[in-house]
């Protein structure tokens, strides 16, 4: 692409031109005019919906989970990268890793069936063409001898057109298709990119269903709500961490009334409206699940769409009953969000725990380190190690900081790991049946059985997905990435 030309959708100018009516609607169905709603004990929905309509994206200050994203060596910036092109570190790959097992263990469960699709494509192509122009996103785009190709900013084409080539019948819907793209890109501006929460290059978990008419989506979208509940819950973010946002069409709205505020009534708490007059995008409906961070920004997480343009612009047909071939409404759903958008969502909850006075956490599925031991001198490395060897082979991540260090310093450092567990093994505790645990969350010591912590830990990670320890058992063998 050469200097000074950059690809920007209609859509894009369009959502710059566009003219919004704001409400309230309470999960009662009374649908307020934003300026008339009372919104005394929501306060988080009024900044979400200060936020909103403002429309201001540029970043002004740092957000907090930049600093803890580095310094639990997560993630980092890359600067032989464009900007919004991240580098993962051990750690930070495992969380990353965990986080996008388990949204798509849960897409398996909903009946997703997964694929692959390719990351760039073709700008001639007349669909996507025309895609790209009804998208509000700026691209990236590859040369390829005398071609050009867009880097996908999503994974709806490589489905759509899958779907087209697809032999379809009234009784295969809804079908719904998954993949979580590594990775979708999006160019976008340069003040509004920060740290995990607006990227270039990120990770999308993008399940798409096709439905044989509005009854069916209605149902479908309804089903999906409830998936992306229990999936943020799973992740670790419950109903008082975001606030939803419906963006509808007048019309669609007038005419589907009770559907739209049956969402609001499952969310249980009121709910910013945005609504158009008239239809500038491919969708009638649209909600995101907000999350609002230290800054008072929001960002989306989970989202689901009812795409009323795309089966027919791509040329996707199902064979219905009646023996005519027919066009699929679409559903676009990401049921968390992008992957780095759960973690940054994930770090700057907990560091409002820590301005809260409460001790910031991962949930302990996602926690590098589960149980750290440290041995009281070098005479108890040994049992120490021979410990950590047995939970790990139980399932739990353990380790032992066997560095020559005091023993107030490592408990010190184990607990800027933010280490949910945490022993200290010297001459008694070798003799003994029970161990001093310091349990993070409690913020006091614990005489546990290793037994009953194993159980402890099972408990509570049960049915999450896990991985094993990334980086090696013994500290003293690790190498620091972030100085
Ligand atoms: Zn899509």
């Amino acid at each position: 692409m050469s200097k000074g030309e950059e690809v920007i959708s209609e859509a894009l100018k369009a959502e710059e031109r566009l003219v919004s009516d704001w409400y309230v609607l309470t999960p009662e169905g009374v649908l307020h005019p934003l300026d008339r709603f009372d919104f005394e004990g929501y306060e988080k929905l009024k900044k979400f919906a200060d936020y909103e309509v403002r429309k201001s994206r540029a970043v002004e200050q740092e957000p907090p989970h930049v600093t803890l994203m580095r310094s639990l060596e997560l993630v980092d910036y890359e600067p032989a990268s464009d900007p919004g092109n991240l580098r993962y570190y051990p750690k930070g790959r495992m969380v990353k890793a965990l986080l996008e097992e388990y949204v798509t263990s849960k897409v398996h469960e909903y009946g997703g069936m997964e694929v692959e699709t390719p990351i760039m494509y073709d700008m001639k192509h007349p669909s996507l063409a025309k895609y790209l122009h009804r998208f509000p996103a700026r691209q990236y785009i590859v040369e390829s001898d005398e071609d050009r190709y867009f880097l996908r900013f999503a994974a709806c084409f490589g489905q759509f057109l899958m779907s087209h080539d697809a032999t379809i019948s009234y009784r295969d819907l809804p079908l719904r298709i998954y993949e979580l793209t590594r990775y979708s890109f999006r160019r976008e501006q340069a003040g509004e990119l920060a740290g995990l929460r607006r990227l270039r290059a990120f990770t999308m978990p993008d399940v798409h269903a096709l439905c044989r008419d509005l009854a069916q989506a209605k149902r479908e979208f309804k089903r999906r709500f409830k998936l992306c509940v229990e999936v943020l819950r799973g992740i670790g973010l419950e109903r008082d961490d975001y606030e939803l946002g419906i963006r509808v069409t007048e019309d669609f709205y007038r005419k589907n009334r009770r559907f739209v505020n049956s969402l609001v009534r499952m969310h249980g708490k009121p709910a910013l409206v945005e609504m158009w007059k008239e239809r500038f995008f491919y969708f009638v409906l649209k909600y995101e699940f907000n999350f609002l961070d230290a800054l008072d920004k929001a960002s989306a997480l989970s989202t689901d769409q009812i795409d009323v343009e795309n089966g027919e612009r791509y040329g996707i047909v199902y064979m219905d009953e009646d023996g005519r071939q027919k066009h699929p409404l679409i559903l676009h759903c990401s049921p968390s969000g992008a992957i780095e958008r759960d973690i940054y969502a994930l770090l700057e909850k907990a560091y409002l725990d820590m301005k809260g006075g409460r001790p910031p956490m991962l949930p302990l599925w996602l926690s590098p380190t589960q149980v750290r031991l440290i041995p009281v001198s070098e005479a108890h490395v040994k049992a120490a190690e021979a410990t950590a060897r047995l939970l790990n082979r139980r399932g739990i991540r353990a380790d032992v900081d066997d560095r020559e260090e005091t023993v107030p310093k490592k408990v010190r450092d184990a607990e800027r790991e933010w280490i949910p567990y945490i022993i200290v093994m010297g001459e008694k505790e070798m003799a003994s049946n029970l161990l001093p645990v310091r349990v993070r969350r409690e913020g006091e010591i614990r005489d546990m059985t290793l037994e009953s912590l194993v159980n402890e830990i099972r408990r509570e990670v049960r049915g999450m997905p896990w991985r094993p320890l990334p980086l090696p058992l013994r500290v003293k063998e690790r190498p620091r990435f972030v100085g």
